[in-house]
């Protein structure tokens, strides 16, 4: 392994550099997005009660998710893998976390992960075992995973990217969301490591797993770099994780400021990435249920239209054998020519309500499974 270029300091990150400002940036447009689509949720009744009903479920069921990573991991505590728990502490005091979130350790399988929740008011935060195996227990790296995962909660992203949820559908605007949110975790784990090469290995490990210490981190960074074009531009676009080379890059980029740098993307990458992503499956359905609903109400205005005709025609008929009786016939023409008018509002009324149904049915189950 080559001599890494860095000191152990975590460079010009401070305590009021943590946040990346893009993550407030996107914050602020997803939630006045957000805003303006939960109010049509609550002006549609329906709206409110689908919404209701879905955000129950998932408390339900993340509640018993959360118990079963309770009763079947281990509790981090000051008597059980003390060393493990002194830098979870340690980590929360320097990042300023009041109080300190339960800490579990996860055994799946050989996966590399570490991940924050919140269920019922309390946070946890769970290592997966393979992670403490490869980094050491009080190492600097598992103080970034730490610190990356007390990033989230002392930042609320949970909380934030619920309500946050109806904004989120839109194209790109989401993951933008995201990978900022994580750009900011990773400043949080770098600052909770104090140690940069430190940070910039722990990131490696999960692209190389335990070969990282054989990695040269460096280069890995200038990989980010050097391999650019059309199809790692799209691929930047769709993803929730800004790519592992460039995590390391904003990492280095605070000891080194030409790595703070951020690359153009091609441009034909945006068209692609806001048609082509993992949403899609969700925009075909709400593109579905849209047309289904228009074309619904466009059989019921036609086949009232027909009716009132058709009712129409009768009265002219039985008037034309009763000449006399033309003048009432002619005004008579009003009312069922009223008919397919009244119709139309009647049929539009009903599109708001069907509408409405279906985004927060759609939207809801995104947000709790987020988590
Ligand atoms: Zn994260």
């Amino acid at each position: 392994m080559e001599t890494q270029p860095l000191a152990s300091q975590t460079g010009t990150l401070t305590p009021n550099n943590l946040v990346n400002p893009r993550e407030e940036t996107y914050f602020y447009i997803l939630l006045v997005l957000s805003i303006f689509i939960w109010a049509c949720v609550v002006i549609s009744v329906v709206g409110i009660f689908v919404v209701l009903v879905l955000t129950i479920a998932a408390w339900f069921t993340h509640g018993l998710l959360v118990a079963r990573l309770r009763s079947e991991s281990v509790l981090i505590t000051p008597q059980q893998y003390p060393d493990l728990h002194a830098s979870f502490v340690e980590s929360c005091q320097r990042l300023g976390l009041d109080k300190v979130p339960e800490l579990y350790l996860l055994q799946h399988g050989g996966v590399l992960n570490a991940f924050a929740t919140r269920h019922a008011g309390r946070n946890f935060v769970v290592l997966y075992s393979s992670f403490v195996e490869a980094l050491g227990a009080n190492s600097p790296m598992i103080k970034f995973l730490m610190g990356h995962e007390i990033g989230h909660l002392r930042r609320k992203h949970l909380t934030k990217k619920v309500w946050l949820t109806p904004g989120m559908i839109f194209p790109l605007l989401g993951e933008a969301y995201h990978r900022a949110c994580e750009a900011t975790c990773d400043r949080h784990g770098a600052y909770a490591a104090d140690d940069l090469p430190a940070s910039m290995l722990a990131l490696t490990v999960l692209a190389s797993g335990r070969e990282a210490s054989n990695v040269n981190t460096q280069y890995f960074a200038d990989q980010y770099f050097t391999t650019r074009g059309f199809f790692v531009s799209w691929h930047e676009l769709i993803i929730n994780y800004p790519t592992l080379s460039q995590r390391v890059a904003q990492i280095l980029g605070f000891a080194d400021a030409k790595y703070a740098k951020r690359p153009g993307r091609n441009p034909l990458a945006y068209i692609c990435a806001l048609f082509f992503s993992a949403k899609n499956i969700l925009y075909i359905y709400l593109a579905v249920v849209a047309v289904s609903i228009l074309i619904s109400l466009g059989n019921q205005v036609k086949a009232k239209e027909a009716a009132a005709a058709a009712q129409l025609q009768d009265n002219s008929s039985s008037d034309a054998n009763a000449p006399a009786a033309q003048a009432p016939a002619s005004s008579d023409q009003s009312a069922p020519a009223s008919a397919p008018a009244n119709s139309i509002p009647s049929a539009a009324a009903q599109m708001p309500s069907s509408a409405d149904q279906s985004a927060p049915a759609t939207n809801a189950p995104s947000s709790s499974g987020g988590h």
